[in-house]
């Protein structure tokens, strides 16, 4: 061992929610040992996205702080919707009963309870042609997650045995018998436990060391969709009917969700998210403090074949997404909007900003160039996308009171969106990979897609660990 190798007994990659809680569960059942998490970003106090405050998206230099830092992909300064069980139930497949255990501390921590998640009851809902996902939501306005960040933060300060170190990224990994040796930008380290809780920010880094690493997965089925900007004054009722509207529905065999329903009180933000690998797909938030008439939902379409196994991401790479990274002037694979009819119709009739705001057509002011999205998707996968989209418009339309066709010819495009990216690991009931003592929690282990389902996954570790 090097002078320079700094030994711990866990290392954790990744402070996101999934890294925080796995540090936090172990101290909370007195583990005693040397506990480092390593992040690539920032803390929660220095990110700053050029997008969000109306700049032009340079990547950041590979690290994007929407996704990096401290609390990783929860941005310091947006909202963010916790979803109660039943979201989450291929974790709970998983670990079973102590899904909620660990649930239940998770939210002490918090100083949240289960009273605070609004329930819906869904399942009489007559307006809406497929049925809604019913699950308790509770949203964190933005004040709420920076008091919950700092909280945290100053929580793992008063365990002497937890380090953070940022801006450091690990981009090696060698597993040499009971030990790992790992490499970041700054230091070299040896641990006898790896907890790998890389989300959104490592996933291609991670998806292609899995193989090095020897570590058994099943391919993920990628999803691929668009975002709809829409007036709030359609969605926003719609978020009372359910504050985060999904609903599933098959078209042509292609299988169909709304994800990430964005109208609170302001309407909804969209998110440029950079993965580090030339590609800046998008997300949204629901806002509440900003007044905004524009909110957004995506639409996501699973990429499949004929004899239904999944694309893989070089095929994704090949039909989608090279196509996605020449529409624009500066080559970058970043995101661009068209008008819903444009879209529809393949056309480019609204060629500028200038256009759109002359004809009434709802656009955020971000770095987006008016381009062909529509390009982008074969003639199956966009017909059936504009089939889905006005079904649910439809809907959205008839319950809020408003004209279909002319509310329509408002709507903007932004694309792309890819979801559901992650290889899927097989792991054990304690988030153990195939390699004795090295766990994936959170984004990465594929099962936790979301913030409160990250940090319970994490607590699935700590027995093992401690054992
Ligand atoms: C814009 C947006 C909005 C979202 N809204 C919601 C919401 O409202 N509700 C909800 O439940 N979920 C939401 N999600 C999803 C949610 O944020 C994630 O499910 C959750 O953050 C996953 O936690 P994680 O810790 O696994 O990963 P992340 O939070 O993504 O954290 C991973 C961390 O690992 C670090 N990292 C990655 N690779 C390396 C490396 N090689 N070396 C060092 N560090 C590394 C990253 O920098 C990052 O900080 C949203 C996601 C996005 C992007």
């Amino acid at each position: 061992m090097s002078n320079n190798t700094i030994k711990t007994d866990v290392l954790i990659i990744g402070a996101g929610f999934a890294g925080i809680f796995a540090a936090l569960s172990l101290v909370e059942q007195g583990y005693k040992k040397k506990i480092i998490i390593i992040e690539k970003g920032n803390n929660y106090f220095k990110r700053y996205c050029p997008v969000d405050h109306e700049k032009i998206c340079n990547g950041c230099g590979g690290v994007c702080h929407v996704v990096s830092g401290f609390g990783g992909s929860l941005h310091y300064g947006d909202n963010v919707k916790l979803s109660y069980f039943p979201s989450g139930r291929a974790l709970y497949k998983k670990i079973k009963d102590n899904y909620f255990k660990y649930l239940n501390k998770i939210l002490d921590i918090l100083e949240i309870s289960k009273s605070d998640f609004s329930s819906y009851d869904v399942s009489n809902d007559k307006y809406f042609s497929s049925q809604i996902k019913g699950y308790p939501v509770l949203t964190l306005n933005s004040l709420k997650l920076k008091k919950i960040l700092e909280n945290i933060y100053e929580e793992l300060n008063k365990h002497s045995n937890i380090d953070i170190i940022f801006n450091s990224e690990c981009n090696e990994i060698q597993n040499n018998k009971d030990e790992f040796l790992i490499h970041t930008t700054k230091n070299k380290f040896i641990c006898n436990n790896l907890v790998i809780a890389t989300g959104r920010a490592g996933l291609f880094w991670w998806n292609d060391y899995m193989d090095r690493l020897k570590i058994k997965y099943e391919p993920p089925t990628i999803s691929l969709g668009v975002r709809f900007e829409c007036p709030t004054s359609i969605l926003h009722p719609i978020h009372q009917v359910h504050n985060d509207f999904k609903t599933t529905f098959y078209i042509d065999k292609h299988k169909f969700k709304t994800f990430c329903f964005s109208s609170g009180q302001g309407g909804g933000k969209i998110k440029f998210v950079n993965y580090s690998n030339n590609y800046t797909f998008l997300d949204g938030h629901t806002t509440d403090e900003d007044e905004s008439d524009i909110s957004n939902f995506a639409i996501l379409t699973q990429l499949k074949h004929n004899d239904n196994t999944p694309l893989s991401f070089n095929e994704v790479e090949k039909e989608y997404l090279t196509k996605y990274k020449n529409l624009r002037t500066d080559k970058s694979g970043k995101p661009v909007i068209q008008s819903y009819i444009d879209f529809k119709n393949r056309t480019l009739k609204n060629k500028t900003l200038k256009d759109f705001q002359n004809n009434n057509i709802m656009y955020s002011k971000l770095d987006l160039e008016v381009k062909r999205l529509d390009k982008v998707l074969d003639d199956k996968i966009h017909s059936s996308l504009c089939q889905a989209f006005e079904k649910v418009f439809l809907d959205f339309c008839q319950y809020s009171n408003f004209d279909f066709v002319s509310s329509i010819k408002q709507i903007s495009v932004i694309g792309l969106e890819l979801e559901f990216m992650w290889n899927l690991p097989h792991l054990n009931s304690s988030m153990e990979t195939n390699i004795e003592n090295l766990y994936m929690v959170g984004d990465a282990s594929g099962v936790a897609q979301g913030a409160l389902q990250a940090a319970i996954s994490s607590y699935a570790i700590t027995n093992n660990i401690i054992k």
